[in-house]
């Protein structure tokens, strides 16, 4: 059971300064950020140039790939996915990727794998929109950032109405993280939902 909307919103109250804002995560210091204020307003910034060439990305090669090296914390596998966590809660309930196990990208798969990846994601939407307090789970793949091949589950929560959509992602950022406790047991309940049909669980 993920937590209500209450108890996400007094931690937000709590940590807030006297002006009712968390403090901001330094997203603007990234340099995909597409915002920067300008006189007091929030304005897109100038777009650069064309570079000549995609720069290369995390992991390319897997001999220093954090995937292959077994960089990530797996709740759940079976012979061709890790299910993987971050090492500590985040602002929203529930962030987690499912990664193959080779070292592949989205558009590499054959069509077995692919068939399998759609299987488990809607089993694993499923057991995250499960959990009481959850609002929907967001399904990602971006890909710009590692080159192994890893899909992004988030779980936004339920009745707080400005954490929807891509802003959700954003709110991980922002939000305070959840207690521990509440967050391990989230992580199992979706790990034993899926070992329940296929794998196993590490919870
Ligand atoms: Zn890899």
């Amino acid at each position: 059971m993920a937590e209500p909307a209450e108890d996400i919103h007094a931690r937000a109250v709590a940590a807030a300064g006297p002006d009712g804002r968390l403090p901001a995560p330094p997203l603007h210091e990234w340099e995909v950020f597409p915002w920067e204020a300008v006189d007091g307003r929030v304005v897109p910034r100038p777009l650069v140039a064309p570079v000549d060439a995609e720069p290369p990305r995390r992991g390319e090669d897997p001999g220093d790939c954090f995937l292959c090296g077994g960089g990530a914390t797996p709740i759940w596998e079976n012979d061709r996915w890790t299910l993987t966590r971050p090492d500590a809660p985040t602002g929203l309930p529930l962030v987690l990727w499912l990664n193959a196990k080779a070292h592949l990208d989205f558009a590499d798969m054959d069509d077995d794998l692919a068939a399998e990846f759609g299987v488990l994601a809607v089993r694993l939407c499923r057991a995250i929109e499960a959990l009481d307090g959850v609002g929907r789970a967001h399904v990602n793949r971006w890909g710009d950032g590692s080159a192994h091949l890893h899909t992004w589950f988030v779980a936004r929560p339920a009745r707080l109405p400005q954490v929807l959509g891509s802003y959700a992602v954003e709110w991980d950022e922002i939000l305070p993280p959840g207690p521990r406790d509440v967050w391990l047991a989230d992580l199992a309940a979706v790990a034993r939902a899926l070992a329940a049909h296929s794998g196993r669980s590490h919870l």
